[in-house]
């Protein structure tokens, strides 16, 4: 890969030979006569990741480039190489403290150029793989690594919060959840084989994600088992939304090869305004006692748990109360 490198410096002959330097060993060279050119070009979103900058220029020095660049949070890492006529330690140690990364004295050695740039290489090339690293361990930790969809424990936390966003904002409607379960998904892995049912389970997964809003959350709760958020959303459309998902997955079996794989859902829900005392977990406690029922009531159908007094919720399909 060819790295891109700023120089800035106020001299043009220093420039020059910088940029020959720099071109002969491989590197794509910016140049730039001043300090404040160089912190915007460093700050720019796909900008340098290695500079070199002069002490003295014009607008910014050296150092306060150095420092405006660190102060941008949440941008690659840049490696800041500060060149210098001064050589007096209080000087060198005033640029590292600014946050620069070397230094190298003027008038400079192609060589040691080379070999401090390198050195900037294996650094930068360092940084790279630790951020990817961490990006993979974060999303390892927040999601489902079958299905791609939020595990556990992140479906939790969103819904606690929903809940708590719910009753600050005072949405009627409230937070309502579906916990979806796959019937009989046992025999789908008997009959088709371990993998053709790994494979409808991520098929349902888009199917669920594909079926609500995008500000909705869904999540792998368990083996064959679904927990779907929806915010601001009450009693009546979270059943309807929950029996639209039933209904268009009863009538488009799952193919998988040449096969088909007819799956169906049973769905348990509740919702939070008719709740309003429960927190996350006893209202995932709710939807799964509606979920019990609609199994044992026959599975394929959607049963919202109310409290007592609460009338029937009118939706069409296959739709009763707990
Ligand atoms: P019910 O209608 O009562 O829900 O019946 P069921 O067979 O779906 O439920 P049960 O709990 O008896 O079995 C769940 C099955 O889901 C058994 C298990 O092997 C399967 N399962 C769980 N996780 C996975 C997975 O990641 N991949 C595959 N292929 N199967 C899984
Ligand atoms: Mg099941
Ligand atoms: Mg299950």
């Amino acid at each position: 890969m060819k790295w891109r490198v700023l120089i800035a410096d106020d001299d043009s002959l220093s420039r020059r030979m910088l940029k020959s330097t720099l071109e002969r060993s491989g590197y794509e060279v910016i140049s730039v006569e001043d300090g404040s050119a160089a912190s915007a070009v460093l700050c720019e979103a796909d900008g340098p990741r290695m500079a070199l900058l002069d002490w003295m220029m014009p607008g910014l020095d050296g150092p306060a480039v150095v420092r405006a660049v660190r102060v941008r949070r949440g941008m690659q890492y840049v490696h800041m190489i500060l060149l210098t006529s001064r050589q007096s330690k209080e000087d060198v140690v005033a640029g590292l403290d600014a946050g620069a990364d070397d230094y190298l004295t003027k008038p400079f050695n192609p060589q040691e150029l080379r070999a401090r740039l390198r050195t900037g290489e294996r650094i930068l090339h360092l940084e790279d793989t630790l951020v990817q690293a961490r990006e993979e361990m974060r999303y390892r930790a927040t999601h489902d690594a079958l299905t791609g969809l939020w595990n556990r424990g992140v479906i939790l936390e969103l819904l606690q919060r929903e809940i708590q966003r719910g009753k600050r904002d005072q949405h009627p409607g409230g937070v309502t959840v579906l916990l979806a379960d796959i019937d009989h998904f046992k025999n789908v892995n008997d009959t088709f084989g371990h993998a053709a049912g790994d494979n409808a389970l991520r098929r349902v997964a888009k199917h669920l994600t594909d079926s609500v809003r995008n500000y909705d959350a869904v999540s792998r709760y368990g083996g064959e088992e679904f927990l779907v958020i929806l915010p601001a959303c009450d009693a009546k459309s979270g059943c309807d939304r929950a029996e639209h998902i039933r209904h268009t997955l009863e009538i488009t079996p799952i193919a998988s090869g040449d096969i088909k794989i007819p799956i169906t859902l049973s769905i348990g829900a509740a919702n939070s305004a008719e709740w309003p005392a429960l927190e996350a977990e006893a209202l995932i406690r709710k939807a799964d006692e509606a979920l019990y029922k609609a199994k044992s009531d026959g599975r394929n159908r959607v049963i919202i748990s109310r409290p007592q007094g609460f009338g029937q919720v009118r939706s069409a399909g296959q739709l009763s109360i707990a």
